[in-house]
């Protein structure tokens, strides 16, 4: 039986103000996962006046409570480790990732964002500056008040929680709206939050569209500061709407990952690497290598020990354990997969694997898409330059050091990217040349909570994750002691 959410607002379990509802399916069958409550602006204000009063308050946000949340962080990071096998299987069924990487990776990962910032919470303090012997002068770091949050479809939980953590760590509180698509683990992490008796106020959850819920939410007044994760498109416009009232803002956008394999690299680890990079979750990610450029001499030995690893990969149904690849979100995310594919090959690429749906009659139903691999692209063309968000990589030749920064930097975008080598100097002149906000070197997908991420160029602006992600949630008052009693002033 399909299941029924309402909001979480102020500590309570609401309907939404119209009393609309909106439906949740499985992409990889169609079927009903649950209802739940369809917010828009009426609710939003609610939402960001009970985060307000929760702020205002001061209980929850100054400095001396930062024991307290971390308390806070440390139960909800616990209660995310043991209801593992649960939350996995909600993700799965909603947003169609395969059930080995939502119970492997997604639910504890999120878990370890709450427990390292719960560790970092009492360290957030400000600096003293050293100025002339009769003044003292020193900084404090203060939370920057209502956070307005939104976050995509394709990590729910865990990228929900990359901003939930450090926010609360420092002290602000939220209203967070989910994808229309997957908003259930999002309102699971508020349950969480009702049980361990977070104060009224400090999280607040709205389900909704983009159009209505989210952009009330980007325009509100009284929230301070607004962190969106999502597309590039989308995060122009937030930042257009936040120019209004001139909030604060992190962008967390689209990349076109570029991965270099060198031909002194690991091939086997390469080959890894690459594929992972390019097929995890479906392509739907966003540091997704989707760009693979391997150097001239292991050209022909990479692409085919490539293939022989991708033809073996297995799309299937996201709840069965041995499938590495699920379903794409919708329809509208399948249409846009074989729009790029039908461009790439209008526009001299060679298909060597995928290009279509997959024949199995039990997946007809669902938006699978097989793992499709071209060549013979011009590095300009738009399946190299845009971000396609499903499992469909180009792989193209290059010669040295120089044409391998050159191809990489070859994008408006800046995310992520990965160098495969042996000689580590060569991969750390790579790694300096690249204009990426995080460079692997011989490994792929990588996100650590203690490690910063986010974007160069139009991937992005600020930080998430490490300390950077916890001091982007926190702002810097400076204040200025005057020792002396003998001064002399201008206007005396
Ligand atoms: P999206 O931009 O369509 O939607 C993201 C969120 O924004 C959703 O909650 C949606 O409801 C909301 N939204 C949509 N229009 C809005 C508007 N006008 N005002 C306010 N909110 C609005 O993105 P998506 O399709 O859900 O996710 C895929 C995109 O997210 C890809 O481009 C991917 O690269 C990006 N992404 C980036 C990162 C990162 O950390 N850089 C991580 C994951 C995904």
């Amino acid at each position: 039986m399909a299941l029924v959410y309402d909001m979480f607002i102020d500590g309570q379990w609401v309907h939404s103000v119209s009393e609309e509802t909106m439906e949740v399916r499985c992409p990889a069958d169609q079927s009903l996962v649950a209802t739940v409550a369809k917010a828009n602006s009426d609710d939003v204000d609610v939402a960001v006046q009970a985060a307000r009063k929760a702020f205002d308050k001061d209980e929850w946000s100054s400095y001396l409570n930062a024991p307290i949340r971390a308390d806070y962080l440390r139960k909800i990071a616990t209660i995310l480790h043991e209801e593992v096998d649960r939350l996995a299987e909600l993700e799965s069924l909603s947003s169609g990732k395969p059930i080995m990487e939502t119970s492997m990776i997604d639910i504890h990962l999120a878990a370890d964002c709450f427990s390292y910032y719960a560790d970092l919470a009492s360290h957030i303090g400000g600096r003293q500056v050293p100025l002339a012997q009769q003044v003292l002068d020193f900084t404090l770091r203060e939370p920057i008040g209502v956070i307005g949050m939104i976050v995509p479809f394709n990590f729910p939980l865990l990228l929900a929680s990359f901003k939930v953590a450090p926010a609360l760590a420092a002290g602000n509180t939220i209203v967070l709206k989910p994808s229309e698509y997957t908003p259930l683990t999002v309102l699971e992490l508020a349950h969480i939050c009702n049980r361990i008796g977070i104060p009224d106020g400090v999280l607040n959850v709205i389900t909704g569209f983009g159009k209505d819920a989210g952009e009330a939410l980007v325009q509100h007044t009284e929230v301070d500061k607004v962190s969106f994760t999502g597309s590039t498109a989308t995060g122009q416009r937030i930042m257009e709407l936040c120019a209004k009232t001139l909030k604060k803002v992190t962008l967390e956008l689209g990349g076109k990952g570029p991965n270099i394999v060198f031909a002194d690299c690991n091939l086997d680890q390469a080959v890894s690497g690459v594929m992972t990079g390019a097929f995890m979750n479906q392509g739907e990610v966003c540091i997704a290598g989707t760009r693979v450029y391997v150097e001239r001499p292991i050209w022909d030995q990479f692409v085919s020990q490539f293939l022989t690893r991708v033809k073996k990969l297995k799309v299937g149904h996201p709840l069965s354990w041995d499938t590495n690849m699920g379903s794409l979100i919708s329809q509208q995310q399948l249409d846009k997969v074989e729009y790029f594919v039908s461009r790439g090959i209008a526009q001299g690429g060679h298909l060597l694997c995928g290009g279509k749906r997959p024949t199995d009659p039990e997946l007809a139903a669902g938006f699978f898409y097989e793992p499709t691999v071209f060549i013979d692209v011009p590095a300009d063309a738009d399946i190299c330059q845009e971000e396609i968000f499903g499992p469909v990589i180009v792989i193209l030749p290059f010669s040295g050091e120089a044409e391998a920064v050159a191809l990489a930097n070859q994008s408006k975008y800046g995310l992520a990217g990965g160098v495969w080598t042996q000689d580590i100097k060569k991969g750390l002149r790579m790694a300096r040349r690249l204009q990426l906000g995080t460079v692997w070197i011989n490994n792929y997908s990588m996100l650590r909570v203690e490690a910063p991420f986010g974007g160069y160029k139009q991937s992005g602006m600020g930080r998430e994750l490490g300390i950077e992600g916890l001091l982007d949630y926190t702002q810097v008052k400076n204040v200025y002691v005057e020792l002396e009693d003998e001064i002399l002033y201008l206007y005396d």
